[in-house]
């Protein structure tokens, strides 16, 4: 695993990084434990190739190399980690049209979550 996307996209789920994917390994939870997964996309750490292409894509600066994640984040590298342990609970993400950010959304996201 190199990439993990973190908190920074949940509710944000803007989806460029499912547009530039090109093996489509970026996942959506589709289970009932909310509590344990929020509303936010996860990557497959086996079917993703390592291109890097979903970072520079992601508005919300929400997707981190695993060696890089900061340390308030380290949690989420292993709900990433989940979607091929537990398959049956995730589907690949389809695109949702949202408008990009500005910069004080994207600022305001980072603060709330440290
Ligand atoms: S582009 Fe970023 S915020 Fe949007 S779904 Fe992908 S990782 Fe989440
Ligand atoms: S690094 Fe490439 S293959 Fe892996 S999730 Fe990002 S865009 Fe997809």
């Amino acid at each position: 695993m190199i990439w993990a996307i973190t908190r920074r996209c949940r509710d944000c789920l803007h989806t460029a990084c499912v547009d530039v994917c090109p093996v489509d390994c970026i996942y959506e939870y589709t289970g009932d434990d909310r509590q344990t997964f929020p509303n936010q996309l996860y990557i497959h750490p086996k079917e993703c190739i390592e291109c890097g292409a979903c970072e520079p894509a992601c508005p919300w600066e929400a997707v981190f190399r695993v060696d890089k994640v900061p340390p308030a984040f380290q949690d989420d590298v292993a709900l990433n980690a989940r979607v091929k342990e537990d398959p049956g609970a995730f589907r690949p993400a389809s695109h949702t049209e949202k408008p990009t950010p500005a910069d004080d959304e994207v600022r305001a996201n980072h603060a709330k979550w440290g």
